[in-house]
Formats: C-alpha cells, structure tokens, sequence
C-alpha cells in the first residue's frame, strides 16, 4: 500500500480526533522508527513517554512471545500468576500494600477517584466526596478524568461535567489550605505537570500537601501516569520529595507500550473497595502483567533511573547552553528525561521542523516543547538530537 493512499484513507475513515503529521510509521528498535517511505527518526516522544525500554526491546518482545502462546485472558473471575506476581512486585518497590489493575492512565485515576469517594464516605460522611485538582493538570478523557483536567480547551462541549470536582492552581499550598474543607474527599496533583507544560513545583510542594492532606483527613493521590516507573531519574517521581501518597495511579510506561493501567494504594484505603465494588475486564491479563514484569524487572536491573537522571542532566545543561545562543528559548525545566523548553513562540512548527530533519518530539501546551526520549538514550542520541534542535531553532525567524 503506498503512503498517500493511506494517509488518504486516514483522513476518511478516522473520527478526526487526531492532528497526525503526514507520515506512516512502520517499525521500530531502540531509540529509532521508521516511516514508510524508509525515513529514519531519532524518537524523542517514547511514544508520549511510554516506551521507556524503547521500541522493541528483546525482553519485552520475549515476554510479549511467551505470554502470547502460553494464556492471553482469563477474565477477573480467575487467578493468574502473572497478575499477582506484578502487584507483588509494584507493592515492594513503593509505599504500597495494594493493587487494582485497569486498561488505561483515565482508567487508573477513575478507579483512584472512586476509591477516595467510596473510602471518605464510608470512614466519615457521605457527603464528603469532593476531589481537589489543579488547574492545567490532565488526568485522561473519561468524564470523572476530564472534569478532574483543570482545562477548559479539553472540557468544551462535553459539558455537564462531573459534580465533586474543585481546581486551585497548582504549587500553591494556600490555595489547597482555603480549599479543604469536611467535603473534601482527596487532593489529586500529578507530581510535575506533564501534558500542561512540563510544570515542576517547588521542593515544598508535596511534603505541604501531604502536611494538609493529614491534618484534614483528606487522601493525597499522586498521578504518576507519565512521571512513574524511572522517567524523571527515580522509580517514582514522589521519591524526589521525601513524602509518599495513600494513592498512586500508573500506566504509560508500565509495559512498554501494552495498554495497562494501575492503582496502587495503602491498605488501610485500599480496604474500601470490596468485592463486586469495582472490576474491568481486561484489566490486568495474563498477558499485558507478563510485558509489564518483564518490563519492570529490566528497568530496575538495568538501573534505568540513574540513566534518566544522568541523561536528564547531561541534555538540560545542554539546552541551558542552547538557550544562550536561542533568544526563542524562554525556559528549560524538568526532571531527569522529562524536559520541558518553553519558546516565546508557538512550538507547533519547531516540532515539524525538528520531524522534518529526523528528530520527533512533543509539544506540552502551545508554547513548550517536551522532551521524553526513551530511557536507555545514550550521550551520541542526545548530541544528535541537540544538533537538529540547535539547526531548527537557527532557522526561524526570532
Ligand atoms: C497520559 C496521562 C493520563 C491519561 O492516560 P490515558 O492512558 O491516555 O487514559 C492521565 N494522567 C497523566 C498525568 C497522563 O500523562
């Protein structure tokens, strides 16, 4: 099939919810992919930080081989080793004792979302159900999720939206200090935005919401969808502050690209959810919770973490250096390989540029790129792609 017939098809057959550029990609290894016009890009989206191990790692590919000839699905009605194994494992590597397993990242903080609503009724009153979140957070696109995303651009049209949801700003502590109150069921923050601009709080800013959290009986649940399993230099983004949740919520990269979610909570929280109070059907197989072992197992053993905190080092002091030569870049923040670089100017167009001569990267909000290579990148993929960046950014106009 040649490319234009497709790109053709894609623009009829598709709901148009997507904005693609026109390319079709066809393979990938590593920090590679390939189009279908056999252009190679040095992949710097981790398919939205998702492929942390990058595309087709061996072991991930073996798992995917043995899981699929051995037993795909069983439903939740049944046991399966792998599923138990998993929460066993993501139970010893954080601060929690329990897990249930969902589909997607919306799904994960859906049930974190239910559980702080069924748990704050049950242990104080029933109209103590009200989730505070932050403005310019995302959580997913599932109603609950999307009324929890403190953005309008996503919400518009879909309205009514869920009742039981506040917003303050976020790395405010004394917004969420006014904001609590005897209905207030959770506090619900993703450690550093992600999606809303790659926005890294103050070092204060968790240990004062686990502070508050406490004092007012209220859950803190970190949304560690895109921050989780090693991406901003510790296994956990929350590790960086010295406090843990009562909830925490993982997908993206938890099987390398196999769709999973997760939500992982204390017990005494987790308790709230009996049997028949929650389920999903596909929610942990067999088959995704073996990738998502295998996937867990080789980031820990090939010290994936320290990588992403080297590497994040390494490419923010080079940007840093950038940005005296590009009066375009306003700001370079992050965390690890998490990396946002706010222009003075739409990114739109630098991210074409940048696929244009071989480099794929992500946008955060209008004005920002981000920046979340794989987590096995080395110093050589990085200078490339600093190279294509340093080029683009030359050639527009200031
Ligand atoms: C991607 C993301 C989600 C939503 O995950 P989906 O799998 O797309 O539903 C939620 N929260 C954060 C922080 C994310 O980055």
């Amino acid at each position: 099939m040649d490319t234009k017939t497709l790109l053709e098809w894609s623009e009829r057959y598709h709901v148009a919810t997507y904005l693609r550029p026109p390319i079709c990609l066809v393979r990938g290894e590593g920090i590679r992919l390939w189009d279908s016009e056999g252009r190679e890009y040095l992949d710097f989206t981790a398919g939205i930080a998702v492929v942390g191990l990058g595309h087709c790692h061996p072991r991930v590919t073996q798992a995917i081989r043995e899981a699929a000839g051995t037993l795909i699905h069983t439903s939740n009605l049944f046991h399966t080793a792998p599923q138990i194994h998993l929460a066993k494992l993501l139970c010893e590597y954080s601060f929690g004792d329990r897990v249930f397993f969902a589909n997607s990242g919306a799904e994960a903080n859906e049930a974190a979302i239910k559980l702080a609503r069924k748990y704050s009724r049950e242990r104080f009153s029933s109209d103590r159900y009200e989730i505070i979140a932050t403005r310019n957070s995302f959580h997913g696109r599932t109603l609950a999720t999307l009324t929890a995303t403190g953005q309008e651009k996503y919400q518009h049209g879909f309205e009514p939206l869920m009742p039981g949801f506040k917003h303050v700003p976020y790395n405010d502590l004394g917004a969420v200090e006014r904001a609590l109150d005897n209905r207030t069921a959770a506090v619900l923050v993703e450690p550093i935005q992600g999606e809303g601009g790659v926005i890294v709080p103050a070092d204060d800013y968790l240990p004062g919401l686990r502070k508050l959290c406490d004092e007012a009986g209220a859950l803190l649940i970190l949304d560690e969808i895109q921050t989780g399993m090693g991406r901003t230099g510790k296994l956990w983004a929350y590790q960086h502050s010295g406090v843990e949740p009562d909830v925490m919520t993982l997908a993206k990269a938890l099987a390398n690209g196999v769709p999973i979610g997760a939500m992982i909570a204390r017990e005494s929280v987790a308790r709230a959810l009996t049997p028949g109070s929650h389920a999903s059907t596909f929610g942990g197989t067999p088959f995704v919770t073996t990738v998502a072992i295998a996937t867990f197992t080789t980031v820990l053993e090939e010290h994936l973490p320290e990588n992403a905190a080297r590497m994040g080092k390494y490419l923010a002091d080079r940007l840093h250096r950038l940005q005296s030569k590009h009066s375009v870049i306003r700001e370079v923040r992050g965390k690890g390989l998490l990396l946002g670089i706010e222009l003075s100017q739409p990114a739109a167009p630098v991210v074409t540029g940048c696929r244009e001569a071989g480099l794929l990267v992500l946008t955060a909000g209008d004005m920002v790129l981000r920046l979340a290579p794989p987590l096995i990148v080395d110093e050589a993929a990085c200078e490339r792609a600093l190279t294509i960046l340093d080029s683009v950014l030359g050639a527009r106009p200031a």
